[in-house]
């Protein structure tokens, strides 16, 4: 490479929620380390509680030319921002505010921006970019399998095989998903699929963002062709230029401590505030004794839920550590307050109850020998890298289908969706933590050691990351 030429200045631009910018910041981070400028847009809100508990502006600070610039999210100051509010930002009005904000930034911003990494359910910043010619490189944060089922949804609504007819239905086997028609069931397929109309518009925005991709440059994964071959070979059919480069955090801290040592602290990038004093609890339980239990940034659940998970983790006699993030547990703030210090109380040595976890760390705690999670994107990759067990209870989006994957092609936990009842979690948490734990342990371990290669020095995820940092700056000239 000539060294008088600048480098290319990238725009990294995520959906503003938790997953989603935990999966492009270490995009924009590894990009940085490949020497590239970097713009990382976030939404002011986002950015203002970042700044809250994080030191972002120390971490980036050693990449010359990290930039962090803010954007609105189109949605008004006091809006709460809470259950699925983000499907707020697609309605006309929204997008429209939003995606006239990135334009104005985009003709005005200096150096001029080479390339975009546009979060791939963000199609309006694919449009901006055509518009103003700037190369666009997608990157969709969720699973491969549910981006391919995304995909398929005409195919699947022409074949007849979407709406689902009610609850006796949800076990019919879908046909028309290439390379998933033999474990793919109603029930597994993405939640905006459980409407009874097709024309309905969450059915249709899911599908509308999934179909622009192959406009894209490059379609960016956090897979790994070891992990998802077959889907990203039915994906190369549509988008040819795909890179799988992940699990993105193992890929990352590769990287970085190849570069920095010991010395490296990887970006606890958080919304909420981070409990530490659980990694303390988790040093005084024995190897592989606590189930960790957390559901991410968006689950909401009643207080029935929450008690019959709770109640089904005491009657394991399991130990427990679980996360009840605020303002999660649907009803008064003051009711649901209640009902989680009662929890508290009641949980005494048994677990321990957080608001939010250091979750890569307490997954990677040799005391965690499972993971009961939503089966988030991110999470289900965390919990493959760290080689722990999960039992699977999906809320929304892509989490029915990944936890189908993550138990019945994967074979490494259990999957309980659809069912909240304290005896099927204590049975589960005893068969993964108890009764079934060597099949599940070994199955996970093999699993971790196979995608942990991946991201190591001439393994797969590693040379299409070379391959993509070499393609933008080609992009870029
Ligand atoms: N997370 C965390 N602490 C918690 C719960 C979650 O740091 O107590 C992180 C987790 O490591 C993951 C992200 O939040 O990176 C959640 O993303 P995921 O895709 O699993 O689910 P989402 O929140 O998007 O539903």
């Amino acid at each position: 490479m000539d060294t008088q030429t600048p480098p290319p200045h990238v725009l990294v631009f995520p959906v503003p929620l938790q997953g989603h910018i935990n999966a492009v910041i270490k995009l924009a981070e590894l990009l940085a380390v490949a020497g590239f400028k970097i713009t990382f847009l976030n939404s002011d809100h986002n950015h203002e509680r970042l700044v809250k508990f994080t030191d972002i502006a120390a971490h980036f600070g050693r990449y010359p030319g990290f930039e962090l610039r803010t954007i609105t999210d189109g949605l008004p100051q006091e809006h709460p921002r809470s259950g699925d509010w983000f499907l707020g930002m697609f309605e006309d009005a929204t997008e429209m505010k939003v995606k006239q904000s990135l334009r104005d930034m985009l003709v005005n911003i200096t150096p001029p921006v080479d390339c975009i990494v546009g979060d791939g359910f963000l199609g309006f910043v694919l449009d901006v970019a055509k518009e103003l010619g700037i190369p666009i490189v997608y990157y969709r944060t969720s699973s491969p399998c549910s981006f391919w089922a995304y995909y398929s949804i005409p195919d699947i609504i022409q074949a007849g095989e979407l709406p689902i007819k009610g609850s006796e239905d949800m076990d019919r086997l879908i046909t028309t998903v290439p390379g998933m028609e033999t474990y793919l069931r109603c029930r597994d397929l993405p939640s905006c699929c459980r409407v009874t109309d097709v024309e309905d518009p969450i059915i249709r925005l899911v599908a509308k963002q999934t179909l622009k991709s192959p406009q894209a440059d490059a379609l960016v994964l956090n897979t790994a062709e070891e992990l998802d071959g077959p889907i990203l070979s039915q994906i190369r059919t549509k988008c040819p230029n795909v890179y799988a480069i992940g699990p993105i955090s193992a890929q990352l801290n590769t990287r970085l401590k190849a570069k920095h040592g010991e010395s490296y602290h990887p970006f606890l990038n958080s919304l909420w505030e981070v409990d530490k004093k659980c990694i303390s609890w988790l040093d005084q339980q024995p190897n592989r004794s606590v189930i960790y239990v957390s559901f991410g940034s968006i689950t909401s659940m009643s207080r029935e839920q929450l008690v019959e998970l709770w109640s089904g983790l005491l009657n394991s006699k399991m130990k427990f550590l679980f996360v009840v993030r605020p303002n999660s547990v649907i009803g008064k703030d003051v009711e649901a307050e209640d009902v989680v210090r009662e929890l508290h109380e009641k949980t005494k040595d048994q677990g321990y109850i957080v608001d939010w976890a250091p979750q890569e760390e307490v997954l990677n705690h040799p005391a965690v020998g499972g993971f009961l999670t939503h089966s988030g994107w991110n999470s289900t990759l965390e919990s493959i890298v760290a080689g722990v067990p999960m039992i699977c209870w999906p809320y929304f989006a892509d989490q029915q289908v990944n936890s189908r994957v993550v138990t019945e092609v994967w074979k490494i936990g259990l999957d309980m969706k659809d069912v909240c009842d304290r005896k099927v979690v204590e049975k589960m948490v005893k068969d993964v933590m108890v009764d079934r734990k060597e099949e599940f342990s070994n199955s996970a371990a093999e699993m971790a050691k196979v995608t942990n290669q991946c991201v190591n020095v001439g393994g797969s995820s590693y040379t299409n990351l070379d391959r993509l940092i070499e393609d933008i700056r080609v992009m870029s000239m």
